[in-house]
């Protein structure tokens, strides 16, 4: 670390934190930073820029490190391995130390150019987050938009946070919200709501989208059946994480009423001498729906006991490596 002289001026508050997590992107990364500081130089707006290496098998790294070396303003922060995009991007606001953070990939699909507008904006101080809607987006129509409408469409109607697109990385923060946004596993998606569970308010604005040039998607159809359970649970979250009883108390009652009214009717069908050994198809049906509810049950209880082991223990769900300037 650089040893301070007594008499220096203390820097300047930052003013934006801009947040990049990247996963095998060398080709990307030194034309996006470029980008970025040909957009900002002129704007004299305080700014930051922490990169996180999300175990990258490239050599992502060593162009982070690079730059960093010979920019101070650059924070570059390595993991050990790949924890996944949400993780990488919770990591670099944990270091972030601006009144506003900036999110956004670093595969140049966003665009540098719309941060000083997204700043003015969220300036104004009508909101604590403004996230980028992708109008025009640059994506494969059946792989990706299709599913991201469907996904758009039911995170909408089924969380009551009302936007148009949650996908879009590009979004600003006030700081202390993006600091509790609390995201891991595959979250990021659901960051809207995430933020709305903090009380924020949240609106969105166009922005620009450009297809990718170097480098690969990380994303299929394949994750199709997570991003579900994910929504499964942040309806838990917004309705019933404080008072899940009201949840699994009602449904629990409601079946078990329905099994004794059952039961009553067959010891009736019983009891006037009939066979009431149903159908196998009857019998399977039943396990399936109660298995179904229970592994969601048991899935929701488990999210909720993982969450409280790491923030009782203030354990971080990433390691790592090395940072240069932190
Ligand atoms: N990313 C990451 N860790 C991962 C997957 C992705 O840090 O495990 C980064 C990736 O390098 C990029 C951003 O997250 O900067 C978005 O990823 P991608 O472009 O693959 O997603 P898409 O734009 O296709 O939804
Ligand atoms: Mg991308």
């Amino acid at each position: 670390m650089r040893q301070k002289n007594k008499y220096e001026q203390p820097a300047m508050a930052i003013k934006l934190s801009i947040v990049i997590p990247v996963y095998n992107e060398e080709e990307n990364v030194p034309k996006l930073l470029s980008w970025i500081d040909s957009t900002l130089k002129n704007k004299s707006i305080p700014y930051e820029i922490i990169l996180v290496n999300d175990g990258s098998t490239d050599n992502t790294w060593l162009e982070l490190k690079q730059y960093a070396i010979s920019n101070k303003q650059v924070k570059a922060i390595n993991f050990y391995g790949n924890f996944g995009q949400s993780t990488a991007m919770m990591a670099g606001i944990d270091y972030a130390s601006g009144e506003y953070i900036v999110t956004m990939d670093g595969d140049l699909q966003n665009d540098p150019e719309d941060i000083p507008m997204l700043l003015k904006l969220i300036e104004e101080g009508e909101n604590d987050v403004i996230a980028g809607e992708r109008l025009n987006r640059q994506d494969k129509a059946l792989a990706r938009k299709l599913p991201s409408k469907v996904a758009n469409f039911l995170i909408r109607w089924l969380t009551g946070v009302r936007l148009r697109d949650y996908g879009c990385t590009l979004k600003i923060f006030r700081s202390d919200i993006a600091k509790d946004l609390g995201l891991y596993g595959e979250l990021h998606r659901f960051i809207p709501v995430l933020a709305r569970l903090q009380g924020a308010r949240i609106s969105q604005v166009p922005v620009k989208h450009h297809s990718r040039q170097f480098g690969k998607s990380k994303y299929g159809l394949n994750r199709t059946l997570r991003v579900a359970s994910d929504l499964l649970l942040m309806i838990f979250m917004r309705k019933y994480l404080q008072r899940p009883m009201h949840l699994f108390g009602g449904v629990g009652i409601a079946i078990f009423f329905l099994g004794v009214v059952i039961n009553l009717y067959l010891l009736g069908l019983k009891m006037a001498g009939h066979d009431i050994w149903g159908k196998p198809l009857l019998v399977l049906a039943l396990l399936l729906t109660l298995g179904g509810i229970q592994f969601i049950t048991i899935g929701i209880f488990s999210e909720v006991q993982m969450r409280t082991y790491y923030e009782s223990q203030k354990k971080k769900t990433y390691k790592i490596k090395e940072i240069i300037n932190e």
